[in-house]
């Protein structure tokens, strides 16, 4: 069986830490459309002079771009089982070109954790994680953006997936060892289910 999750939460979230750790506690690969980016960015390609003009605003990367790269990532053999996505579905075009990706592999959404969190206490660790990481998209104005986008883009998606008997709400401001247990065990249920 395949296991495809998907992971929401807002910017601050913890998604990416999650992912992460979720990654080998389930053996599933992380893909995290952020991290695709930076990383086409850092090898310069053109995929990633394109997104920078985006991503250094705070804004969305087109979805046909953002949608081709995972499309082509999920192809990949280490996605055989499954994955856990990160940073993606982000607007309402992108998440029903997942389904049709996923009809395309024979597989479906199993759960879609939604790590919630505070606003004040996001904007805190956004802030902090400016200072720590040093990301360009960390600064004021760009996290004011990213929020906006969320609010307006991709939040919609926690009712498109909650209609669909699929979200799973996990308390996000538990220490990290508490988020990844809760996780792991929404996960883990669908597994065997
Ligand atoms: P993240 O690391 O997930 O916070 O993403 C950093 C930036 O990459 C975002 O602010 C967007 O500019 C871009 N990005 C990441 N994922 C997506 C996506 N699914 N759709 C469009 N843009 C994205």
């Amino acid at each position: 069986m395949k296991t495809f999750v998907v992971l929401m939460g807002a910017p601050g979230a913890g998604k990416g830490t999650q992912a992460k750790r979720l990654e080998s506690l389930l053996g599933l690969p992380q893909v995290a459309t952020g991290d695709l980016f930076r990383a086409n960015l850092k090898n310069q390609t053109e995929l990633g002079k394109l997104a920078r003009t985006y991503m250094d605003k705070g804004e969305l990367v087109p979805n046909e771009v953002t949608i081709a790269m995972v499309r082509e990532r999920l192809s990949q053999p280490d996605c055989e089982s499954g994955a856990i996505l990160d940073g993606f579905p982000r607007t309402l075009a992108q998440a029903e070109a997942l389904d049709e990706l996923l009809m395309e592999f024979g597989a479906k959404i199993a759960v879609v954790p939604f790590i919630h969190v505070n606003q004040d206490v996001l904007v805190g660790r956004l802030a902090k994680r400016a200072e720590i990481e040093g990301r360009a998209d960390d600064n004021e104005d760009t996290i004011r953006t990213r929020m906006q986008v969320y609010e307006s883009e991709t939040a919609p998606l926690l009712n498109y997936y909650d209609n669909r008997g699929l979200l799973v709400k996990v308390n996000g401001e538990q220490s990290i060892d508490e988020v990844s247990a809760d996780l792991t065990a929404v996960i883990r249920q669908e597994m065997i289910s």
